[in-house]
């Protein structure tokens, strides 16, 4: 049995998992368990040939964690046999304190409780699972893979907000970034791919989360997600870039109160808030067969979500002083084909030339869809978080 990892990414409610032989990328094993703490939850365990699903009272995450480890003797692969040598957490925000993978200790444990208020619904769950992994797996190692990790080190130019040095400096206010682990994943599959030295490389990783970063060489220069994964591209619920003001205006307008100003931003907002629906393929429907206003509401959402990338793009290439790959990668990167084609058709006019065949496709490994004579080249190459995350934690081990 190769030497494996066990990479939990654990959500307020749910709880993704994967068994994973960093060596070969292969996946042994992988679940998702939802609805934790409702009255009846979910899992989902897949292994080889065998899927299986529970549906049952899931109180907390110990409870779920315990059905996992059962359904890993039960169904397999049996976890003693697995060769496990890490267990590797995603954990949201890792503030200034981490730059990459930290091996879990009581200080770790400490920083990341502290840094919940820069993530409260997320660090506090993945402190969870850490604990539930500690007491079911005591003797495996606990690494933390932190998805701010990439963007540490940003320059000061692109992680400072003009805002008051003191009040910033008091609340640790700056833009850290999200989607760290898939954004370094995926601009080293390129640099990998091209072999260049010092390429100048825009991500964009649209999910249902979307975000954008700016890359020379292997260092992150600038990314579209700030203090909190609110800030930038459009989501498929969140705003994106808005202007401040707006948050002002509607408690003082609209009297709405700091959680439901929260809520509206980060919830109600994005694809969801001008077509609603938040998921891309429902958008793309209605904006084919809806009603006539139903139609020109996801059109116009559609236009919002492409110009929004698009801008980004043009300030990341002149912020890096030029351009060599741009690449697209999750859910919607990876799918989205006439998305791709209407972000690509936007940069025509700057030399950006992509091959419609070639973007014709869902592709399950890396690809080139821009043509020859295109000034830089577009790429469609999936992301592996997971993978990622096990490869990171390895080196900790
Ligand atoms: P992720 O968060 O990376 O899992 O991405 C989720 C998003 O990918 C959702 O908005 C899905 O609608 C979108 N997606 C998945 N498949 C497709 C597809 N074939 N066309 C358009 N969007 C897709």
């Amino acid at each position: 049995m190769p030497q494996t990892v066990l990479v939990i990414n654990s959500g307020s409610s749910s709880l993704k998992y994967q068994l994973i032989d960093p060596d070969s990328g292969h996946s042994l094993a992988q679940g998702l368990v939802e609805r934790i703490g409702e009255d009846i939850g979910h899992i989902h365990h897949r292994y080889s040939v065998h899927d299986v699903d529970i549906n049952e009272p899931l109180p907390d995450h110990a409870t779920a964690m315990k059905l996992v480890l059962d359904l890993f003797e039960e169904v397999g692969p049996p976890l003693a046999e697995a060769n496990i040598v890490a267990v590797g957490h995603r954990i949201v925000q890792g503030g200034r304190y981490f730059n990459g993978p930290a091996l879990v200790d009581d200080r770790v444990e400490r920083l990341i409780d502290e840094l919940s208020s820069l993530a409260p619904l997320h660090n506090p769950s993945a402190l969870v699972g850490i604990k539930v992994a500690q007491d079911l797996l005591p003797e495996i190692p606990q690494v933390a893979v932190f998805d701010t990790a990439f963007f540490q080190d940003l320059p000061a130019e692109s992680a400072l907000y003009a805002l008051d040095r003191d009040v910033a400096e008091r609340y640790s206010i700056r833009r850290y970034g999200a989607h760290g682990t898939s954004h370094r994943y995926v601009s080293h599959r390129v640099s990998e791919i091209l072999g260049g030295r010092d390429l100048k490389q825009i991500v964009l990783h649209l999910g249902n989360g979307a975000s954008a970063s700016a890359i020379i060489g292997d260092r992150a220069v600038d990314t579209s997600m700030g203090m909190t994964p609110l800030e930038g591209l459009v989501m498929g619920t969140r705003t994106g870039d808005i202007d401040p003001a707006v948050v002002l205006y509607l408690q003082r307008v609209a009297g709405m109160s700091v959680d439901e100003v929260d809520e509206l931003l980060n919830r109600r907002s994005g694809m969801k808030g001008l077509t609603g629906d938040n998921d891309m393929r429902q958008v793309r429907d209605i904006a084919r067969s809806g009603d006539h206003s139903a139609r020109k509401r996801a059109r116009e959402a559609l236009d919002v979500y492409v110009n929004r990338i698009v801008k980004y793009i043009g300030a990341y290439t002149a912020e890096m002083g030029g351009l060599d790959v741009i690449t697209f990668t999750a859910g919607i990167g990876e799918n989205d084909i006439d998305l791709r084609r209407e972000v690509c058709a936007r940069l025509e006019p700057l030399g950006i030339l992509i091959d419609e065949e070639a973007n014709n496709q869902r592709p399950r490994h890396a690809v080139t869809i821009s043509r020859k004579g295109s000034v830089a080249r577009v790429m469609v190459v999936p992301t592996n978080e997971e993978l990622a995350i096990a490869t990171q934690a390895m080196t900790v081990v």
